[in-house]
């Protein structure tokens, strides 16, 4: 078969083959329970926490973007939740990512350590001497807020030899500029709330591995702990997928344009974007991405400023979370607990015209 690009494989992906008079995307199978007589092997479907072919349709569609199996949840967290509790055992150890997403370290820490897992926070530097012994490697690159870039193939490498199972939070690339199963990791885990579903309009998460046994513990856990995706939202998910190449391309080129016309200005700093030429990690990001995402971080010095600006600005909708068609940012420290300066913002850039998308920033900045 023809080989074809991601861009055009999102178009088609998990869609059943032509059948007469029947719709492309088949709508959401809508059910608790399905048709169900006599002995209960007779039937794919049963009740829908033990599976539903919306789910199914989608898994499909992002297993090809993935290269491997794909276990949808609830949210990025709620998959998040059933990687670590599948596989950590009293006694383990994992090294998580200092600068990984803030949930996903308090998830650790009020969850894992209770039950005799040892949560080793590292730096960046760290991680290596954080690995040795340990379980499980989780790291998240590009870091969220700080964009930091890790070598993902290195430090897959590095928790293979030392007999650890390294997972890789996708969130921030997502599966058409980041290949993280390629790159060597056994876990990808991706938040689908942000640019898969690219609408700000729902939650998802899904883990991708090629191990179809601990894959299929993931789905154990998913009907175990009613970790589910609604099907409804599965769908809406699956109908952004089309657009998915597209939507990236041009957030990535906003994304882009912003950081340059943030670097040029003499009362902005700390602006990190790894698709930037100038950012310390743009080499490593060169190498390992195929475009660099949405998200952007800078400093506007006070969290006055901060405030100031994220008030003057038109297009930029204040906000958590990214990944949208619409520009959003936040100042990150208002929910503490990262390691940002005060005036820190994150912004994810959306799909607006780019000079208009500069100049509002520009304008909101002049005026802050
Ligand atoms: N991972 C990263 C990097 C995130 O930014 C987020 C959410 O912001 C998550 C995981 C959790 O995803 P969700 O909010 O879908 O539970």
């Amino acid at each position: 078969m023809t080989k074809h690009g991601d861009g055009t494989r999102v178009v088609r992906a998990g869609l059943p083959g032509a059948e007469q008079g029947t719709p492309f995307l088949p709508g959401p199978a809508l059910a608790g329970p399905f048709h169900l007589e006599g002995e209960v092997d007779t039937s794919p479907w049963v009740y829908t926490r033990y599976g539903n072919p919306t789910w199914e349709r989608y898994e499909g569609a992002l297993a090809e973007l993935e290269g491997g199996e794909v276990v949808l949840f609830a949210s990025g967290m709620a998959a998040a939740a059933a990687l670590l509790l599948t596989t950590l055992r009293p006694g383990d150890a994992v090294a998580l990512d200092r600068d990984c997403y803030l949930n996903v370290r308090r998830l650790a820490r009020t969850h894992l350590e209770p039950r005799g897992v040892e949560v080793r926070l590292a730096h960046h530097s760290e991680l290596l001497d954080a690995l040795q012994g340990a379980a499980m490697l989780w790291l998240e690159s590009p870091s969220n807020p700080k964009l930091d870039v890790y070598d993902i193939g290195a430090l897959a490498e590095a928790a293979r030899t030392a007999g650890a199972l390294s997972v890789v939070d996708n969130t921030t690339a997502g599966p058409l500029s980041q290949k993280v199963l390629d790159l060597g990791a056994d876990f990808a885990l991706t938040s689908a709330t942000k640019h898969l579903s690219g609408h700000a309009d729902l939650m998802l998460g899904y883990v991708a591995t090629r191990d179809a046994e601990r894959a299929q513990a993931l789905r154990d856990w998913r009907r175990d702990a009613g970790a589910i995706p609604g099907p409804f939202e599965t769908w809406l998910a699956h109908r952004s997928l089309p657009t998915l190449a597209l939507r990236m391309e041009r957030a990535s080129a906003n994304a882009l344009a912003l950081a340059e016309a943030l670097s040029g200005r003499d009362d902005v700093s700390g602006v990190r974007y790894p698709g930037l030429p100038g950012d310390v990690a743009h080499e490593v990001a060169r190498r390992q991405m195929s475009g660099f995402g949405s998200v952007i971080g800078f400093d506007l010095g006070s969290r006055e400023r901060a405030e100031r600006f994220l008030a003057a600005a038109e297009l930029v909708t204040e906000a958590t979370s990214f990944g949208s068609v619409h520009t959003t940012a936040e100042r990150r420290l208002r929910w503490g607990g990262d390691d940002v300066p005060e005036g820190y913002i994150r912004l994810s850039a959306g799909c607006e015209e780019t000079a208009d998308l500069v100049a509002d920033v520009e304008r909101a900045l002049d005026a802050a």
